[in-house]
């Protein structure tokens, strides 16, 4: 496993996670960013 830097769908936000990780999947920086990317 290997970390990759990504930017938050929501906020714009550059972010660490693992590659094979939910947030890298989705792209969102944290649990209140995928809610509000999703519109949950
Ligand atoms: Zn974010």
């Amino acid at each position: 496993m290997a970390f990759e830097t990504y930017e938050c769908q929501t906020c714009g936000d550059d972010f660490q996670a693992f590659e094979d990780s939910k947030a890298a999947t989705n792209q969102y920086c944290s649990p209140r960013c995928e809610v509000d990317g999703e519109g949950l």
